[in-house]
């Protein structure tokens, strides 16, 4: 079999102008960045407003596994068969972030014969997007570090500073470290940490806002610390959200490319759906919608982080609810669930599948319970067997949810018409009736509880002392009226990564929340999640190189 990165290099791009005309946007809607990637001006962006919006499709999946579940390939190949059967389609996808590139997932650029291109520059910097945002991260802690060192007017403790600087890289040196070593000179010393960018609230901004005005008036409510009094300082009280903004402005636009078939993809934001919210751009979304008649949307990691973060959070801010969601599985990931190990699943285990089954189970009946309607892709593998497809299926109809075949990844466009078919069927005979999971005028607790209890499947949720203590003072800031961004282990519907299946017996502990008043949402920190992951002993870095003339090797 070819590798990902052979299958992309054999295809010819075709001009960035060529892929823009078919979703009628001309040489003048775009700014180019070479040949193949153009960025989308924010005037033609203005004139698409008074455009109806597509149909939405969001492409999430059972809990992730080692054994993979192609969410981003299945996205990609969806998008090029709705394609393939005259629907006019387009792809909104999130940018891979450098840290799992270089370390242990892979790129993000969907796989086989259902990539996104071209791969390489998309997995390494493509458009600078997470440059600029890592800029605008570490410009601001800059700027509140110079504030304390020239007198500190704003009367910040640099003990409850919590912005920390950012780096896209996976770096576990970095996680907790003391700046403003050496004296006077030097500025004040203070403890800090570094998050991976993806990480970063400047991300998470950048994802939410709906134009450069909401981005700066977002900026400014970014909440950096607190004073001696106890009381929040802002990026605002800073006075430099005109300026993070002005290092923002063209990451702030959304990104065009194409797939292998030519179908139009707008790449843009990156959140990590386990430490942030998870999905890509408004503004990609929004311009996607306006310019095609089905888009296809992916939320990170499982339907219980990315699709529900999705759904409790981007949604309202996007003012548009999926139209149908699509659950990707793949009969190894299921085996997996089901107690096999990963060495394990080239053998037939029609048991180990049946078992399994209950993670796809909760995770259909969660999507349904927003009144969405639900159809399951069963991504193939080679090695997956008739018996095994067939238990599936049957598994799936007992459910009352159709589950079809593809093998995008092996056959293209041709292997996803099964499934394009069916959810264009799917939209036209079910309309959606997008119920949110929880009101905002909830509590922070009755929030946090509701996730829990109704898409965990979990007991309750248990609050460290300072998480209960944030929870007062947040409510005294008049902060909780947001949604909660849950960080947690993507492999679990527990915050144990060891737990697969459908846990019940479980509780979640949340040690501490971030509040982002930015981004809108208070994030909650469970188990032991890190928001700056560490490499593996042996990163995918070790393979990759690069020939004298430029050519990419290695990168998958
Ligand atoms: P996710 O979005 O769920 O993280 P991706 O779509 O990025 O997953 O796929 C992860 C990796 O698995 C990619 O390298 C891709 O080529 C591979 N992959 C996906 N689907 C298949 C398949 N059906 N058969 C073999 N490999 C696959």
């Amino acid at each position: 079999m070819k590798s990902d990165l052979q299958i992309s290099q054999e295809t010819d791009l075709k001009p960035i102008v060529e892929i823009a005309d078919k979703v009628n946007l001309g040489y003048e809607d775009l700014e180019l960045y070479g040949n193949y990637k153009a960025k989308i001006n924010f005037s033609t962006i203005e004139e698409l407003k008074a455009k109806p919006d597509g149909k939405l499709i969001l492409v999430t999946s059972i809990n992730p596994t080692p054994a993979g579940e192609g969410k981003s390939t299945v996205t990609v190949g969806l998008g090029d068969a709705l394609n393939q059967i005259n629907k006019q389609a387009a792809i909104a996808l999130r940018e891979p972030s450098l840290g799992p590139v270089m370390g242990i997932k892979g790129g993000a650029a969907g796989g086989g014969y259902a990539q996104v291109l071209p791969m390489e520059d998309i997995n390494l910097h493509f458009t600078g997007d997470m440059h600029a945002i890592t800029s605008a991260n570490n410009a601001l802690s800059a700027f509140l570090d110079n504030h304390i060192h020239q007198g500190n007017e704003l009367k910040i403790d640099a003990r409850r500073v919590i912005w920390k600087r950012v780096v896209d890289l996976n770096d576990r040196e970095l996680r907790q470290v003391i700046v403003g070593l050496g004296g006077p000179i030097q500025g004040v010393p203070r403890e800090d940490g570094f998050d991976i960018t993806v990480a970063s609230e400047i991300m998470a901004i950048l994802c939410l806002a709906t134009d450069l005005d909401d981005l700066k008036a977002r900026l400014a409510r970014i909440v950096i610390g607190y004073t001696f009094d106890r009381e929040p300082v802002t990026a605002g009280d800073l006075k430099v959200e005109g300026a993070l903004a002005l290092l923002l402005k063209d990451a702030l636009k959304p990104n065009l490319v194409q797939t292998i078939y030519g179908t139009p993809a707008f790449i843009h934001g990156g959140p990590f759906a386990n430490i942030a919210h998870g999905c890509n751009s408004i503004l990609a979304t929004k311009t996607a919608l306006k310019l095609a008649d089905y888009v296809v949307t992916e939320a990170g990691f499982g339907a219980d982080l990315g699709a529900e973060k999705f759904l409790d959070i981007k949604v309202p801010n996007l003012k548009k609810a999926p139209d149908a969601i699509v659950i990707v599985a793949t009969i190894r990931a299921l085996k997996m669930h089901g107690g096999r190990q990963k060495s394990e699943l080239l053998e037939e285990d029609l048991s180990a599948l049946k078992a399994g089954f209950v993670n796809l189970k909760r995770h259909i009946e969660n999507m349904r319970s927003y009144n969405i309607p639900v159809i399951v892709a069963i991504n193939e593998f080679v090695t997956d067997t008739k018996a095994e497809f067939a238990l599936l299926e049957e598994l799936c109809e007992n459910q009352g949810v159709l589950a079809k075949r593809v093998s995008v990844w092996e056959q293209g466009a041709l292997g996803g018409v099964d499934l394009a078919k069916a959810v264009v069927e799917l939209i036209a005979e079910q309309a959606a009736d997008y119920q949110p999971l929880y009101q905002s005028t909830a509590t922070i607790s009755e929030k946090a509880e509701t996730i829990v209890k109704k898409i965990y499947g979990g007991q309750g949720v248990q609050f460290s002392k300072k998480a209960q203590k944030q929870i007062e003072e947040f409510e005294k800031n008049g902060w909780s009226g947001l949604p909660i961004c849950m960080a947690k282990t993507q492999y679990s519907f527990s915050d144990d990564p060891t737990l697969l299946g459908a846990p019940t017996d479980f509780t979640i502990t949340i040690r501490e929340f971030v509040p982002k008043l930015g981004a809108g949402f208070l994030v909650a920190l469970t188990g032991d999640v890190m928001t700056m992951p560490g490499l593996p002993k042996k990163p995918a870095a070790l393979n990759m190189d690069v020939t004298n003339q430029g050519e990419v090797i290695g990168l998958f």
